[in-house]
């Protein structure tokens, strides 16, 4: 069956890579549109053919358990309120796909994926690099340790911030946090997935350069991680600086990806040669993927707790940004 999914937030990731992935989609299609927005609802509803019974607000949501044409809920809002939409969609009967960071906090993440088990529904996270093919041949070339055991990974992610001074991803109390949360995590999830081992301890160190503008979150964060193989891994986070690479060394090669996270192509080496690696659609593999996942009623490769795990070291991060101190995770 083709299932229906509805975008809960219309905004920049919704309007802008979401919605255009999913005019080319196999197993899903865009069904509807949660928006608090009326202007919103009547553009999209034209210029995707949306009808008016499957357009809901913030206050309506809940009577979407009614509406047959909707299987899978995706959640596009600021991270304060991913856990809230999460488990009232479950509570509605509905599968859920939920943007990264998870929520605010793994102790959030745990009750959501509660939730959806004890809805039976699905819970899947928005980590589409999963599904793009350089991010899979690192994942290949770490794991199985094709060129020997990885020694070291370096890795950092990040933009230079220029946007509202007054947007939700400033506030810490709807992000959750700066840079670390928004574009660290990824850094955390290329060590994760290159070494295919989840790491044990954390320190951290932080940097501001434009105090005022990072008032309440945080700007730019350092980290090593410890693995229990005993990689030396480094990554690092900001939303001050362009940086989006993660470099592997192994016993017997290396290989690296440059850009390594974002959705406008990737690029990479393995000893030094270029990787050649067609780029695809990231998003239509990753909502088509759900969908399939949905239909056999099998896990998602990205469920909730593959989410909760990037939430553990995240927190792991603030707590030794306060002590100074190496943290367990
Ligand atoms: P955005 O600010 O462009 O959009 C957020 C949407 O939420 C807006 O439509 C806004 O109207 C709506 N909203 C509802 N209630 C709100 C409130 N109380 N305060 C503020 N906005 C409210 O943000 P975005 O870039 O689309 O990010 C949304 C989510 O998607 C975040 O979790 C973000 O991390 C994630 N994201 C993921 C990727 C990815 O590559 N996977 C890329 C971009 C964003």
């Amino acid at each position: 069956k083709r299932l229906g999914i509805a975008l809960v937030g219309l905004g920049g990731y919704s309007g802008g890579q979401l919605a255009p992935a999913l005019q080319h989609t196999k197993n899903c299609y865009l069904a509807g549109i949660v928006t608090g927005t009326p202007a919103k609802a009547e553009d999209w509803s034209k210029k995707y053919n949306i009808p008016q019974k499957n357009i809901y607000n913030y206050q309506t949501f809940d009577d979407i358990a009614n509406n047959k044409d909707i299987d899978i809920v995706y959640v596009v809002l600021p991270v304060s309120m991913h856990k809230e939409y999460t488990i009232r969609a479950a509570k509605a009967g509905k599968h859920v796909i939920c943007e990264k960071p998870m929520a605010l906090n793994a102790i959030e993440c745990g009750e959501m994926i509660d939730a959806c088990k004890k809805a039976d529904r699905l819970l899947s996270i928005g980590y589409r690099l999963h599904f793009e093919p350089h991010t899979q041949e690192v994942m290949r070339l770490g794991q199985k340790q094709v060129f020997g055991k990885v020694t070291k990974v370096e890795t950092g992610n990040g933009f230079t911030y220029n946007g509202d001074p007054n947007a939700w991803r400033l506030k810490k109390a709807l992000a959750g946090g700066g840079g670390l949360m928004d574009m660290g995590i990824y850094a955390i999830q290329g060590a994760r997935y290159t070494l295919g081992q989840e790491p044990v301890a954390v320190k951290a160190t932080q940097e501001k350069t434009r105090p005022e503008l990072f008032k309440d979150v945080d700007e730019t964060v350092f980290w090593e991680l410890q693995f229990p193989g005993g990689a030396k891994v480094t990554g690092k986070s900001s939303y001050n600086n362009d940086w989006g690479y993660l470099r592997a060394q192994a016993e017997k090669g290396n290989f690296e990806l440059e850009p390594a996270y974002g959705y406008g192509g990737l690029d990479g080496k393995i000893n030094d040669k270029p990787m050649q690696i067609p780029n695809i659609r990231q998003q239509t593999a990753q909502m088509d993927d759900f969908a399939t996942c949905v239909n056999l009623k099998k896990q998602s490769r990205v469920p909730g707790e593959e989410g909760l795990k990037d939430m553990k070291v995240i927190d792991a991060i603030y707590r030794s940004l306060d002590s100074g101190k190496w943290e367990k995770i």
